[in-house]
C-alpha cells in the first residue's frame, strides 16, 4: 500500500543529462519515466515539476551578463522543452501525461488551469507542470513547493543526486551521515540546503513534508512511496 495519495515530484533538468555535459540523455530519460511508471501502477496520482538546468538557467552560463528577467524567461522555456520531452516519453512507456504551462504558448501546451489539473490527477493521469512559477527571480523548487500546496499534494518529493540530506557533504566528509528524518526547524538551525529558502519557507508554512532521496539509485521513488526508510524526510 502506498503512504501517500497523491504526490508531487520535483526533478531537476540536470538529471536528464545522465552522463552527458548539456540537453537530454535518451537512456536517462526512459529509466526516469520507467520509475515513475511503477509508482503510478500503485495507483499513486503524480504531479511533477521539472527544471530547466540541463538547457538554460537564468543565473549560469549563456545568461551571464544578460537582463536577469529575459534570461529567466529563457530558464522557463526550457522547463517547457523537458516537459514535452518527459510527456513524449511517458507516451512512449505507455502512460498518459498532461503538460500545463505557467506561461502561454497555446500552440503547443495546454496552459495551466487548477481545477483541469486535479481532474487529470483524478483520472490517473500525470500532471506536468511547465514553465515554472510563470515568473521570473523563481526556481522550480518553488514552482514545487506552490503547486504541490495548490494541488493538495501530501508531499513534495524532492529527486537529487545524493540520496537525502546529510550531516556534512559527504564527498568531503566520509564520516558524514544521513538524517532519516529531520523537522523544518532543525534544517533552518543547522542551515541544511533542502531546496531553495523560498520554497523552504512556503513548504514549511504550508505544512507541507518534504522528501530528498537520489533519482539515481534503482527502485528509490517506489520505496519512498511505500512510506519504507529511504532518503529523508523534512517534517513539520
Ligand atoms: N525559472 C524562473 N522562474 C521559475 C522557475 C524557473 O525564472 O518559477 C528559470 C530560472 O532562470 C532558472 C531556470 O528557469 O534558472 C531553470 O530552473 P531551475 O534552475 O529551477 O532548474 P533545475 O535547477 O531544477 O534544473
Amino acid at each position: 500500500m502506498p503512504a501517500h495519495k497523491r504526490i508531487l515530484l520535483k526533478l531537476s533538468g540536470e538529471a536528464l543529462m545522465g552522463d552527458d555535459a548539456y540537453g537530454i540523455n535518451r537512456a536517462t530519460i526512459v529509466r526516469m519515466v520507467q520509475e515513475v511508471r511503477e509508482i503510478t501502477q500503485l495507483g499513486v496520482e503524480v504531479a511533477v515539476v521539472i527544471g530547466g538546468g540541463n538547457i538554460f538557467r537564468g543565473v549560469a552560463g549563456g545568461s551571464v551578463g544578460m537582463d536577469r528577467a529575459t534570461a529567466d524567461y529563457m530558464g522557463m522555456l526550457a522547463t517547457v522543452m523537458n516537459s514535452l520531452a518527459l510527456a513524449d516519453t511517458m507516451r512512449q512507456e505507455g502512460m498518459t501525461a498532461r503538460v500545463m504551462s505557467a506561461i502561454a504558448i497555446e500552440q503547443v501546451v495546454e496552459p495551466y488551469v487548477r481545477p483541469k489539473a486535479l481532474q487529470y490527477l483524478e483520472e490517473g493521469k500525470v500532471v506536468i507542470f511547465a514553465a515554472g512559477t510563470g515568473n521570473p527571480f523563481f526556481t522550480t523548487d518553488t514552482a514545487a513547493a506552490l503547486r504541490g500546496a495548490e494541488i493538495g499534494a501530501e508531499i513534495v518529493l524532492k529527486a537529487t543526486k545524493v540520496d537525502g540530506v546529510y550531516t556534512a557533504d559527504p564527498k568531503k566528509d566520509p564520516s558524514a551521515t544521513r538524517y532519516t528524518r529531520i523537522s523544518f526547524d532543525e534544517a533552518i538551525t543547522k542551515n541544511l540546503q533542502v531546496l531553495d529558502a523560498t520554497a523552504f519557507a512556503l513548504c514549511r508554512d504550508q505544512k507541507l513534508p518534504i522528501k530528498v532521496f537520489s533519482i539515481f539509485k534503482p527502485g528509490a521513488l517506489k520505496r519512498v512511496v511505500l512510506g519504507e526508510d529511504e532518503g529523508t524526510l523534512v517534517h513539520v
